[in-house]
């Protein structure tokens, strides 16, 4: 796990307000909202998969969306009473980067919207040398 120190030095400006303050950033400014490639979304403190491609969907919110997680146990929740509504904050289970929220309005086949910031991500794709 990386220290918040390492993190302040390996992060810019806004991931660091967004992974390691609990900001937000701004609907449809973020690097990956409207993304398509296939592959993974990491952390982007400590590298865990947090997301793939394949549960990713445009939710029309203008930030990066998915039905699920990458993993079970890959993200963890907390309630958050923040701003005046009780919404669940998603973090990573791995080094406790805030990554967004989930809420009960997504498609099939969770019903779940996992709302995630792209400042809390880091995109690997699956593309080969071929
Ligand atoms: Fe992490």
């Amino acid at each position: 796990m990386r220290s918040d120190e390492d993190c302040r030095k390996k992060l810019t400006r806004e991931q660091y307000r967004v992974a390691r303050e609990g900001g937000t950033e701004r609907a449809f400014t973020g690097a990956y909202w409207n993304h398509h490639e296939r592959g993974t979304y990491r952390c982007v403190c400590c590298g865990e998969p947090l997301f793939r491609s394949g549960e990713k969907y445009d939710s029309g919110s203008g930030w990066p969306s998915f039905t699920s997680p990458a993993s079970r146990g890959a993200v963890a929740e907390r309630r958050d009473a923040s701003l005046g509504m009780v919404r669940t904050e998603v973090v990573c289970s791995r080094c406790d980067a805030h990554l967004g929220h989930v809420f009960e309005d997504g498609p099939e086949p969770t019903g779940l919207r996992y709302c995630i910031n792209s400042a809390s991500l880091d995109f690997e794709s699956d593309e080969g040398g071929a």
